[in-house]
Formats: structure tokens, C-alpha cells, sequence
């Protein structure tokens, strides 16, 4: 394997939201991790932090906990595999088989999954082929039969969730990495959804748009529109790909 593939990966980003004065910030960072050791970019919603390295990312985290600021961490995400999509195999192929066969010409399988059919369960000569993450995984459209087989490789497009924090109830990270208030799911006042002593003949208010239904409601406009931008953004992403596949995986 490659040694670039195995680079070190950056320790996550830090959010900061509501800070007031970033010469003080900076200059408390800078004595406690040293000025080279960390960078910032601050958009109108919050000021990102990111650190050079885990060391520098700790002790960043360790400051900002202990003053009690309002911030978020994204989660890091572990090596993503890369999924494709085998057409035309017949559906009793053992996936042992198709993992041998597509290793055999270099690549590295994580794993074979055969396709069922939304409805009826049966199986699909379809089958989705998870490769660990390199640089030659690109050549793969390439390949166009094994096992005897004529076969068509695809691209698989995910289409995700947005993420939802059970905590604050805002889009963009989850609760484990907040430290924000806690916001309701159920009113829109400032207390944890446990602490929450609203009737059910009162209406849920959305602490996210207002609207007379819960934060986490999927009809909520706000959660719409962040659906439509992201749907939009991929389909831009691929937009001059020709090995665009219908098939859409709803996590
Ligand atoms: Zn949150
Ligand atoms: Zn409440
Ligand atoms: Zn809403």
C-alpha cells in the first residue's frame, strides 16, 4: 500500500459560537500552544479552530471547556470506504467469490453485499462492493467482467440525513460534540427536552423556525430547505460524471 494513503489525518475542527473578543482569544491561545501551532477562520455564525496537531487539539479543548464556552466538535470520521455498485453477476454468486475475484486484480475488499429488492426481498443481480480507501480504487469503472461474467461498475451516491444535535436542536453536529444550552425538541424554551413540562393539549412550538411542531419534525421548512441545498449540491458534485447510477440509499 501506498505510504501516502496512511497519512495522519488532522484532529477535528472547533467551533466557537458567541465569542466577543478574539485579540484576547488569540493571545491566551497563543501562550498557552504556541503561535504556529493552530489556525482560525471566523464566518458570521461562529469562529473555527483548527489545530495542528492531537496535543495542540487537547489543550485547546481543555482551555475552552474549563471557561465554559459555547462550542462544537465535528466528529471525525473514520476511513470511508469506497462503495461501488456490480451489475449484472447472478444473483447466487457467493459474494465470497466476487470479494476473491475483484482482490485478485488489486484491489483491497472490505466487504460484498448482494442487493434485495425493495419489496419483494428477492435478489437482485446487483451487488455493492465496499474497497478500502486508495488511490487506484478510481480505476475500477474500468474493469468489465470476472467470473465469466460481462458486468457494468457504478458509482453509488448517498444521500444523507442531516445531522440533528439532540441537545441544542440545531443542524450540523451531534450531541456528543455540544456545548451549547439545551434547547427543547417540544417548546422553545431553553431547558433540556427531559426538563420539559408542557401538556400534550398545548401545541409543540419549533425553536428551530417557530412553527407549531416539534424541532426535530422533518416537514419543518428549515430542515427542508438544508435537504434541498445539500440534494442540490450533490447532484452539481456529479454533474459531469457519465456514471451516474439511479440508485439512492436514504440513511
Ligand atoms: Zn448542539
Ligand atoms: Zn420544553
Ligand atoms: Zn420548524
Amino acid at each position: 500500500m501506498d505510504t501516502d494513503e496512511k497519512k495522519i489525518k488532522p484532529p477535528p475542527s472547533i467551533f466557537v459560537r458567541g465569542l466577543l473578543d478574539f485579540a484576547a482569544l488569540r493571545t491566551i491561545l497563543i501562550n498557552s500552544v504556541g503561535i504556529n501551532n493552530f489556525f482560525v477562520k471566523s464566518t458570521s455564525k461562529n469562529l473555527k479552530i483548527q489545530s495542528i496537531n492531537s496535543d495542540t487539539y487537547r489543550s485547546i479543548i481543555k482551555y475552552l471547556k474549563e471557561s465554559k464556552a459555547e462550542c462544537h466538535i465535528f466528529q471525525v470520521q473514520e476511513d470511508k470506504s469506497f462503495r461501488i455498485v456490480v451489475r449484472n453477476l447472478h444473483p447466487s454468486t457467493p459474494t465470497v467469490d466476487i470479494g476473491i475475484a475483484i482482490q485478485e486484480i488489486g484491489y483491497t475488499v472490505r466487504s460484498v453485499m448482494n442487493v434485495l429488492h425493495k419489496t419483494t426481498k428477492s435478489k437482485l443481480p446487483i451487488f455493492f462492493v465496499d474497497l478500502e480507501p486508495a488511490k487506484i480504487n478510481k480505476d475500477i469503472f474500468h474493469l468489465n467482467s470476472i467470473l465469466n461474467t460481462k458486468i457494468q461498475i457504478e458509482e453509488l451516491y448517498k444521500r444523507r440525513d442531516i445531522i440533528q444535535c439532540t441537545n441544542c436542536q440545531e443542524y450540523g453536529h451531534s450531541k456528543t460534540y455540544c456545548a451549547y444550552p439545551s434547547r427543547c425538541v417540544r417548546c422553545n424554551f431553553n431547558h433540556s427536552t427531559l426538563a420539559c413540562n408542557k401538556t400534550n393539549d398545548q401545541p409543540p412550538v419549533c425553536v428551530i423556525c417557530g412553527g407549531d411542531h416539534t424541532a426535530n419534525y422533518r416537514g419543518c421548512q428549515v430542515h427542508k430547505n438544508l435537504q434541498k441545498l445539500q440534494h442540490d449540491k450533490s447532484i452539481s458534485n456529479n454533474k459531469f460524471n457519465k456514471k451516474v447510477t439511479l440508485i439512492i440509499v436514504i440513511l
